[in-house]
Order: structure tokens, then sequence, then C-alpha cells
């Protein structure tokens, strides 16, 4: 990474930005805009439009026309995969410059940044455009006098609910199906960080996507969000936020067009570390970066320390010295490990788990507080709780901050009881150099995704779905198609 060029970049001001409409941008329909805040320094970095249910109700028919006289879908699978795989290197082509401009809006570190947002967005669109002429229907096993056709259609208008952790990472996780099956979309990006995302659909009209098959309306989820969640005229809605949200999007379904609805949620991830993991001083570091990278805010973030006791104190020290190691701070200097939370409110919210946390009986061992830059803005230093009981607000709670709550366990069946003690089940992981042991945990713990002697970083091929109150459904991984598809069935006498 080459300071000098994100330094240039940071100084550029950056534009007013609109919906994106029918292939336009176009100012919200009252004329509203909405102030984006920098977390960088809390300072306004532009405005977006403020959208109207009206806008939103704009946004779905174009892209219900769009999808009707079949300009995208009706177009060979070679030529809508040149468009995408255009899409993916036009990304890659402007990577730097949309990971300074996500940074500046969300203040994750850049280093993370520039690998998870423009980098995987492209890997991502490319996936799909790869895949999307090896897609095929089946013939059923039918008797001789039938023919039973098993075809995969589009859905039609897709509507996609983006959080501000990684928006155009997991924009891409949903925009990749949906539009290489055919379907047209309309994306609501979240308020907090819809630049990156916003400025990566217009990359895809230059690539050629047909304008109509693309729209995003900005402005708040209770106006934009809320009139998508009631449209009679989307037919799956996919979501990634909280649960909150997520439970409001189903009530939407059932109240409007009973439209199918997949929830990829929060987390509160254990990671459970054994005596006899192979290697202690990484699984330490490891442990570390998977709850304190971009200040906590990752959906599969390993919340939880799970300790065999005999190590406890010797492994919590280890962890905490390698936590005080990640520099704190500016998310585009590029030897930052942990950038801004997203907000003041978050910051807030983050403070105020700790104050819980120790009023509920845990010890702070490093952190536990805000970091004043000079600059303004918003930081946390990584923060470490032990003490923390099964029963506590730190284990049952997701924090979505640089918060790790410790608790400590004996036998293999105690820590699984503890980790499969909250509502959620999204990630997990274990370290331990015993093979059988390492099996029975992937068994055993109750999550999406299970992690052995590493921590994240699992790829586009796998898929990342939730169970329990951590979502439906799969985002990544060819899994993930089958959200976007209908099965028609056509029985044919002979
Ligand atoms: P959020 O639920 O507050 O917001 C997510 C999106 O929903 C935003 O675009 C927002 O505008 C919209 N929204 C809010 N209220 C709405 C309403 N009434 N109707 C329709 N839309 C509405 O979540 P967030 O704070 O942006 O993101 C953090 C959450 O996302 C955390 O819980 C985190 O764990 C989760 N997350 C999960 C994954 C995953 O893959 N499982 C990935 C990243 C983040």
């Amino acid at each position: 990474m080459d300071q000098t060029k994100i330094d240039a970049l940071r100084a550029q001001p950056v534009p007013a930005f609109s919906h994106l409409i029918e292939g336009k941008h176009v100012p919200a329909s009252d004329g509203g805009t909405m102030d984006i805040l920098s977390p960088i320094d809390g300072q306004v970095l532009t405005t977006t439009a403020k959208g109207t249910a009206a806008d939103m109700e704009a946004a779905i028919a174009s892209a219900r026309a769009a999808f009707e006289d079949r300009r995208w879908a009706g177009q060979p699978p070679a030529a809508r995969k040149k468009v995408l795989m255009k899409w993916a290197d036009l990304i890659e082509a402007n990577a730097l410059e949309l990971a300074v401009l996500g940074v500046r809006d969300n203040g994750t570190e850049i280093g993370m940044a520039l690998k998870a947002e423009p980098g995987s967005a492209a890997g991502t669109i490319r996936y799909y455009a790869e895949a999307l002429d090896k897609i095929y229907g089946e013939i059923a096993p039918t008797p001789s006098n039938f023919l039973g056709m098993i075809h995969k259609e589009p859905v039609g208008v897709v509507g996609a609910i983006i959080p501000w952790n990684f928006p155009m990472m997991i924009g891409a996780w949903k925009l990749g199906p949906a539009l290489a099956i055919g379907n047209s979309v309309v994306l609501k990006p979240s308020e907090t960080a819809s630049l990156s995302l916003m400025k990566m659909c217009d990359l895809a009209l230059e690539a050629g996507l047909p304008p109509g098959v693309l729209n995003a309306v900005t402005g708040e989820g209770k106006v934009v969000g809320e009139a998508m969640g009631l449209s009679m005229d989307i037919d799956v809605l996919v979501f990634t936020g909280s649960g909150g949200t997520g439970r409001r999007l189903m009530e939407y379904a059932a109240r409007s067009n009973m439209k199918r609805v997949y929830l990829e949620l929060g987390g509160k991830s254990p990671h459970i570390i054994f005596a006899d993991a192979p290697n202690l001083d990484e699984a330490a570091k490891v442990a570390a970066g998977g709850i304190f990278r971009n200040s906590g805010q990752v959906c599969v973030a390993g919340s939880r320390l799970l300790v065999e006791a005999s190590i406890h104190d010797d492994f919590v020290a280890a962890v905490a010295k390698a936590a005080e190691a990640m520099r704190v701070g500016d998310p585009l200097k590029v030897d930052t490990a942990i950038g801004a939370v997203n907000s003041e409110v978050q910051l807030e919210q983050n403070l105020g788990f700790v104050e819980t946390a120790q009023s509920e009986g845990g010890q702070v061992v490093t952190g536990g507080g805000r970091i004043l830059q000079d600059t303004g803005g918003y930081y946390m230093a990584p923060t470490i709780v032990t003490g923390v009981t099964p029963d506590a607000t730190l284990t049952q709670k997701e924090v979505f901050g640089p918060v790790l709550g410790v608790t400590s366990f004996s036998t293999d069946d105690e820590a699984v009881q503890i980790a499969n003690a909250t509502v959620y089940g999204l990630a997990g992981g274990v370290w331990t150099s015993n093979l059988s042991r390492a099996h029975r945990m992937v068994r055993d713990v109750r999550t999406g995704v299970m992690h052995v002697n590493t921590y994240g970083g699992a790829d586009g091929t796998v898929p990342l779905g939730g169970v329990g109150q951590s979502g439906n459904g799969s985002d990544k991984s060819l899994h993930a198609i089958q959200k976007y598809i209908n099965l028609k069935t056509a029985w044919i006498k002979l």
C-alpha cells in the first residue's frame, strides 16, 4: 500500500451522492439530503439523497420493468458473463479509490478494507459470472410416458439491504448471484456507509449492465428500507444486519406479499482454546485479530474467548499483549491495525457494554475506554474482560465492538455447553492438536462456520450462513444461488 497515494485520495473532496434509478443519478423526490459524517474525524464528509417511500417505489418499478422486458435475463449467458467480468475488472482497477472512499465513510483500517472490500467484491462477482453458464435445470426420473423437467428461473426483483461494516463485500455477496441468474435488483445501502457501494453500482453501468437492472436508493432504514420490505413487487428480500431489523423484515413480508426473506444476522461467536493447541502464541495473536480488527465490527468476530482453565491466565496475558500491540488510530494510515468505530452512537453502546460487564463481576484486563485523537472521531481501545459467566450480558448480547469476553472451562462437554448457550449460531473456532476433539467440536458447536486452528478468512468457495437467531440461507459459494432462483416443473405427457 502506498501512503502517498492514499493521502492524495483522502485530500479529494467527496461530491454529493444521489439515488441510482433507471441508470440515472436522481435526487430524492422531495429534495431531501442527509449529512454523512466521517468516523475518522466526526466531520461532514458529503451528503446523500435522503430517500422517500416514493423514491423506493420508483426504483422497484424500474427494476420490475427491466425484468419484464428481459433486457438482462433475456441476454445470452455469455453476454451476461462478459458484463459481470468487466464489472469485476473495473472494481479492481479502481480498488484503492473505492477502498479509501469506503474508509472515509465507515472507518475500517485501510489494510483490511482494501482486501475485504474491492478485492473481495471483485472476486465474488467474477465467481458468479464464471458460474452462470454452468447452472442447468434437471430431468426427473419419471415413468417413461412422462417427462418431468425442472427449470431454474430467476425470481424477478430482488431487494437487498446492506449493513455498514463491509458494504462492498456484502453488497457483492447479494449482487453477484442475483444478477448472474438474470434478476433485477434494488439495493438499499446503510445510511452510515453507502458511498463506496454506490460508486461500485456506477461501475456496473460502465461495464454494460442495462439501466434499470440495478437500482440503488439511499436513506433511512425506517423509511426506504421499510418501503422495500412492504413492497408488493419485491419477490425476494436479502438482508445482512441486526436481528432487530431482521425481525421487522419478516413482519413486513407477512404484512405484504409474503416475499421470501433471507437473513444474515449477528453473532456471539465462541473461540475455544484447549491447552493442547498446536501453537498457543499464534492462537493468542489470532484470537486478538479475530475480535479487534475493524474495531470488532465483523459479524463472525470471535467475541467470546473460551479458555481451558489450566492455561487461562497465561493465555489471557498473551492475548492482552497482542491487543496492546495493535495500533488504534487513523484508519487511512497503512500501519494502523484498528481503525475507527463507525459512529458515536456505536461507540457509546460499546462503552455501555463494558460498564455492564464490570457491574456483573467481569474484570477489565486491558482497554475499556475511548481513545481520544487530536483529529476527533470515534476510537476505542481493544478491550478484554475476564470472569464473564455464561449468563452474563457480555455472553448473551452482541456488542459489535472491540470487546472480548473471556470464560474458562474444564472439560470438552463444558466448552460445548458454554459455546452453545446463546441464541446465536454464526461462527466459532477451536484450537487443539487432537484430531478427534477438533471433529467433535465442529460437529457439536452449533454454528454456520467452525474454524480449526485458525480464525476467519474463509473464502468465497464456502457458504456463510447462520443458524438460530444468526439467520437463514447462505451467502457465498454456489449454495447462495438457490436464494435467487425459482424451481418450475414442466410435467409433459409423451
Ligand atoms: P442494522 O440492522 O441497523 O442495519 C442494516 C441495514 O438495515 C441498513 O441498511 C439499515 O438502513 C437497514 N434498516 C434499518 N432499519 C430498517 C427497517 N425498519 N426496515 C428496513 N431496513 C432497515 O445493522 P447494522 O448496524 O448496519 O449492521 C450491524 C449488524 O449486522 C450486526 O448485528 C452484525 O453482526 C450484522 N452483520 C451480519 C453479517 C452476516 O453475514 N451474518 C455480516 C455483517 C454484519
